[in-house]
Parts: structure tokens; C-alpha cells; sequence
């Protein structure tokens, strides 16, 4: 191949991609890569421009007989670490081709991937391993005890439950997650919706001598009406749950203008123990709780803020929480009339 023919290939090239001579001269960079490694690099030592270890091993050791080389290179760009694969292939006589491809996200989706199974498999393991226990208990120690009978079936019930819950969460978690991208369209009317889900909460609200109280003027709004009914389920019974016994759970709906045109706002305020603000930016992430043994101990999955994060993200809306520790929490959803 010609000089020429060489330097077109690599402009034609989508990815940062560089020619090295024998090892030790850059023969040739394309503006990507230019843009990625910087600016002079041509004619100089190719450790200049890659620093690291695994991929000049690659080059030294690149023959035409075997088949190109995959190498990691980290690089610190704007205070972000990018994680590259870097392809190494010889061409023959004494050129090396060097191709770049980002996989910055792949590999942090993949983490993601793999924490999220290990905390799955955790979650279900912990009830499991106390139905196992009891189950064998019964079997054996208090096979002829019923009053002891009794309480374990009922801790069996509750772990049982507990397991249930947590499927049904991952089951909605992964449907919201598979529609996101479909914006609802049902007119949706928000008052009658929050007035159903509050007084399908009547009963929890009573037992902790709470009350809820709406307010706010009628309002309609593009959406899927199970999906919302979801959210402010999952919002009000956070708001009597991790409250203090006998608040009042304060729903609020309230017309907004937004940058991207008017929205309504709906506020759920209780006056519980509040959160801490270093939680806040994390609290709706997987399984994320401020006190794990509080949750679990309320019935909680630590998936519910997040079923309501992406809900609300399909609907184009978002999610706000403000709080005072001591004094209570605010969660407002903004969801779009356009
Ligand atoms: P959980 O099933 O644990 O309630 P969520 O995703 O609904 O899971 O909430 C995550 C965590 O956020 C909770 O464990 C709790 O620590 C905190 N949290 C949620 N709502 C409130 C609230 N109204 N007041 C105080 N803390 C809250």
C-alpha cells in the first residue's frame, strides 16, 4: 500500500486509529486520534502517545502470522477515567495498526449488571436460608409443639411474603425498564387517581394513627394510569412508613411552569425523621437504603423509589426530594401537561 492509500484508510476509519513503523515511530494518526492522544505525535516513539504497558507489549510482539491483539488502556480525560480497548494488528512490513474503541460504558454496564444480580441473589437468599432453618426445625425440634408450630409458620408466612414482594418489584422494575423509552399518552386524571391510592392506604395510615390530606385542584395529564398509580403508592406509603405515628401525610397538587412548558407538581410531605443529605443522591438507586434493618424490617425491598424513578423518567417527568433531618421529607414528582 501506498503513503496515500495508508492515510486514506485511516481517515475512513470511525474510531481513533494509529500507524506505527518498526515499533518505534508513529507513522500516521487520524483526527480521532489526534483529538484522543493529542496533538505531535507523529514521528515520535509510540510510548509517547500510549503509556500503557499492555499495549506496547502488543506492538512489540504484533507479527502479520497472528491474529490481531486486544489490549486495556486507561486514560484520565477532564478528570474522568476512560477505559479503551486498543486492537493491535501488523500489516507487514514493519507497520502496526493500532485501533481505539471506548468501552467506558460497556464495562460500567457490566458492573452494574453484576452487582445487581449479586444483590438480588442476596436479598432472596436471606429469606430463603430462614425458611430452610424453620422448615427444618419443624421437621424435627418442634414436630410435636404446636404452639411452637404456630410462631414459625408465622415467621414463615412473613419470610414467604417477604420473597414475594421482592419478585413482584423486580417483575414491575423490569417492565417499566423495558417500555421507558414509550412515552404514555392515556389522559390520566390525577386527583381521582391520588384520592383511590390514598384511600387504598386508609388502613395503613389508621394503624399508625396517621391521616393523609390532599389538596389541589383537578388536572389532567398524559400518562399510564396503573404506572402513576404505582408511583404515588409507592410514595405515600414511604411518606406513613418511615414517618412519625400520628403525622399528617400532606399531598399536594400544584400547577408548575417548567422550562419545557407547564407541569403539574405533586407533593407527598410527611414529618418523619427526615434524610440525611448525603443519602440523597443515591436514594434512588437499587436497593439503596438509609438503614437496611429498618426497611426490611417495614417490608421494604429498597426497589420501590426506583420503579418510581424510572416510571416518572418515562412520563418525561422528574423526581425532587428535599428534607430535613428531624423535621420530614418532601417528595415532589413534575409530570409534564404537554
Ligand atoms: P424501601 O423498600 O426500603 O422503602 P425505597 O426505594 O422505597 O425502598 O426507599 C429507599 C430508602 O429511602 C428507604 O429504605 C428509606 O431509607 C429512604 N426513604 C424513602 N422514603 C422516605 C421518607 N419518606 N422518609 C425517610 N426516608 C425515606
Amino acid at each position: 500500500m501506498t503513503e496515500s492509500q495508508l492515510s486514506r484508510l485511516l481517515t475512513g476509519l470511525p474510531l481513533p486509529a494509529m500507524l506505527v513503523r518498526n515499533g518505534d515511530r508513529v507513522q500516521a494518526c487520524n483526527a480521532a486520534a489526534v483529538a484522543l492522544l493529542g496533538e505531535g505525535m507523529v514521528g515520535r516513539h509510540p510510548a509517547i502517545a500510549v503509556r500503557a504497558p499492555a499495549v506496547l507489549e502488543a506492538l512489540t510482539a504484533a507479527t502479520p502470522d497472528a491474529p490481531p491483539q486486544d489490549a486495556r488502556m486507561t486514560l484520565r480525560r477532564e478528570g474522568q477515567e476512560q477505559v479503551f480497548q486498543v486492537t493491535v494488528s501488523a500489516l507487514g512490513d514493519g507497520l502496526v495498526l493500532l485501533v481505539f474503541r471506548d468501552v467506558t460504558e460497556e464495562e460500567r454496564a457490566g458492573e452494574m449488571r453484576r452487582d445487581f444480580v449479586a444483590n438480588v441473589s442476596h436479598e432472596l437468599r436471606t429469606p430463603l436460608t430462614a425458611l430452610m432453618g424453620f422448615i427444618e426445625t419443624l421437621k424435627n425440634a418442634a414436630k410435636d409443639d404446636p404452639k411452637a408450630r404456630d410462631v414459625f409458620l408465622g415467621i414463615m408466612e412473613a419470610e414467604a411474603g417477604r420473597m414475594n414482594r421482592l419478585v413482584r418489584d423486580l417483575l414491575q422494575l423490569s417492565r417499566v425498564e423495558a417500555e421507558e423509552r414509550v412515552r404514555p399518552k392515556e389522559p390520566v386524571e390525577l386527583r381521582g387517581l391520588l384520592q383511590g391510592v390514598i384511600s387504598s392506604l386508609q388502613g395503613v395510615a389508621e394503624k399508625e394513627g396517621d391521616s393523609v390530606l390532599l389538596t389541589g385542584d383537578t388536572v389532567t395529564v398524559p400518562g399510564d394510569h396503573d404506572q402513576l398509580v404505582q408511583v404515588f403508592t409507592n410514595l405515600v406509603e414511604n411518606a406513613l412508613k418511615y414517618g412519625k405515628a400520628g403525622q399528617v401525610v400532606r399531598v399536594t397538587l400544584s400547577p408548575e411552569e417548567t422550562v419545557r412548558g407547564p407541569a403539574v407538581r405533586v407533593e407527598v410531605a410527611d414529618e418523619g425523621e427526615g434524610i440525611d443529605p448525603v443519602h440523597l443522591p443515591r436514594l434512588t438507586e437499587r436497593f439503596y437504603r438509609v438503614d437496611t434493618h429498618r426497611s426490611r424490617e417495614m417490608g421494604g425491598t429498597g426497589l420501590g423509589l426506583a420503579i418510581v424513578k424510572h416510571i416518572v423518567s418515562r412520563h418525561r417527568g422528574w423526581l425532587r426530594v428535599e428534607s430535613v433531618v428531624g423535621e420530614g421529607s418532601r417528595f415532589s414528582v413534575v409530570l409534564p401537561l404537554g
